[in-house]
């Protein structure tokens, strides 16, 4: 087991690294900061250089958002050109060409139905402005004590507070915070399985027509993530569930928010998730994909109803406003990047990498400490029986050439929709290499300070 990345990294980027190590908070890490992180000095289109000039095929994009690789050519124009024109405007009382350019392309591909768009800056916060939109909608409908929202297990929904309440209620932050946290009500969550039959589990919808009947006074929202649930335990589930969410919260009165934050923007094999179920939410929240993973963008977009009776009730104004709103330098990339999207072979694409993922990742359901393989569009997950061998995976796929980030029991890579076929190859075989490497070798550990 060679780690050369000490040993190649100069000495600059080993001040740099230290300097890192005890200054700078990184996602969910401490400081100073027990393990080490990689320097990066580079990307293009699925390639990341580290600072050890070791080239590595990204597995990752950025966490979902990097969906035409690094780089892009059109997005850097578009960016280029706008940096040059306005990078930044404040929203309040102004407007400009590439917010509306970029509502006018969001509209023409979201679920129909869907035609006001709020902007802010990141998932997180674009839930919490579809739950305060809920929030008000209702309290403007004089009915301030429909204001608790029903979710399901496994979801995930952001880090703030808010947002963190509607987080699996058992893994995750929310244990830590539960006493500062809303109680909000969690149905079962769906069973697992894309092609999971109706009549196999009509139970978990039952479960929840049960919360949604007995609450439904006090409910103010549904909120779920269509089709995948991600970083809640990278689970697929059946459209026919989400169809009859969309059923249920119309017969009880309830809206619905679609948090399509990691599945939009064709991640699944369609452009948004909810049109496997051919659903159109109350709410919808976008945003990693959004710029194409270039610079932080979300947006929470609503039908006419809600912003009908937002805006017709009392105070009559959504009270939200980030400073940073519609920053024209990120509504031109989004602007780009959907171009990019809408005029390229993307459905191809994925067909491709969900055949590649299916083929080759398959045969490590019968790996002994191997629970699962699913296969959906561009994600493909290993889910493991041991929760600590995602730093040894890590580790060992680095050493074969590919870039992945476990977490927990989950071994995961969601590429770059137009990644190369052999950068794709590299991909899985460094992912493959890597599980077989640590199941069959148990105990064997690494260092991971070595990296
Ligand atoms: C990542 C994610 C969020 C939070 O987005 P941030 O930009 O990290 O705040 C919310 N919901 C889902 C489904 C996500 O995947």
């Amino acid at each position: 087991m060679t780690l050369t990345h000490n040993t190649a990294a100069s000495a600059h980027w080993q001040s740099l690294l230290e300097f890192d190590r005890q200054h700078i908070w990184h996602p969910y890490a401490k400081v100073p900061n027990p393990l080490n992180v990689l320097g990066v000095i580079s990307t293009s289109g699925s390639h990341i250089t580290l600072a050890n000039q070791q080239v590595v095929v990204d597995g990752m994009s950025s966490w979902w958002a990097a969906i035409h690789g690094y780089n892009h050519p059109d997005i850097c124009a578009a960016m280029h050109q706008q940096i040059d024109t306005m990078p930044h405007i404040m929203f309040g009382g102004l407007t400009h060409e590439p917010a509306i350019a970029l509502t006018k392309a969001l509209l023409n591909i979201v679920p129909p139905g869907l035609d006001k768009v709020f902007y802010s800056d990141s998932g997180s916060v674009a839930m919490e402005v579809a739950i305060k939109m809920a929030l008000q909608y209702w309290i403007s409908q004089l009915r301030p004590d429909k204001n608790r929202l029903l979710t399901v297990r496994n979801g995930y929904h952001g880090d703030t507070f808010a947002t963190m309440a509607v987080c699996d209620p058992d893994s995750g932050m929310h244990p830590l915070f539960g006493h500062l946290l809303t109680p909000h009500l969690f149905a079962p969550a769906p069973h697992l399985g894309f092609d999971c039959s109706e009549d196999d589990s009509d139970s978990d919808i039952a479960a929840f027509e049960a919360l949604l009947s007995q609450h439904h006074p006090h409910i103010a929202a549904v909120t779920i993530e269509p089709i995948v649930q991600g970083a809640g335990g990278m689970r697929f589930y059946r459209p026919d569930y989400l169809k009859q969410v969309r059923a249920l919260c119309t017969q009880y009165n309830v809206l619905l928010i679609v948090d399509e934050i990691a599945t939009g923007f064709g991640r699944t094999g369609k452009l948004f998730a909810s049109e496997w179920a051919g659903i159109t939410p109350d709410i919808m929240c976008i945003g990693k994909a959004l710029t194409g993973g270039t610079v932080s963008l979300a947006a929470t977009l609503c039908t006419q109803n809600v912003s009908d009776g937002v805006s017709q009730g009392q105070p009559g104004l959504l009270m939200h406003g980030p400073t940073f709103m519609a920053n024209p330098l990120a509504c031109a990339a989004a602007l780009a990047s959907i171009n990019v999207l809408l005029n390229s072979p993307w459905q191809t694409q994925i067909t491709y990498i969900t055949a590649h993922f299916s083929q080759h990742l398959n045969p490590l359901k019968t790996l002994p400490g191997v629970v699962d393989v699913r296969v959906l569009g561009a994600i493909g997950v290993v889910e493991l029986e041991r929760n600590d061998l995602g730093l040894q995976i890590q580790t060992i796929a680095l050493q074969h050439g590919a870039w992945l980030r476990p977490f927990g029991n989950l071994v995961y890579t969601m590429p770059a929709f137009n990644i190369a076929k052999e950068d794709l190859q590299t991909l899985t075989d460094a992912l493959i290499n890597a599980v077989k490497q640590v199941l069959t070798r148990p105990g064997q550990t690494l260092s991971i300070a070595q990296i």
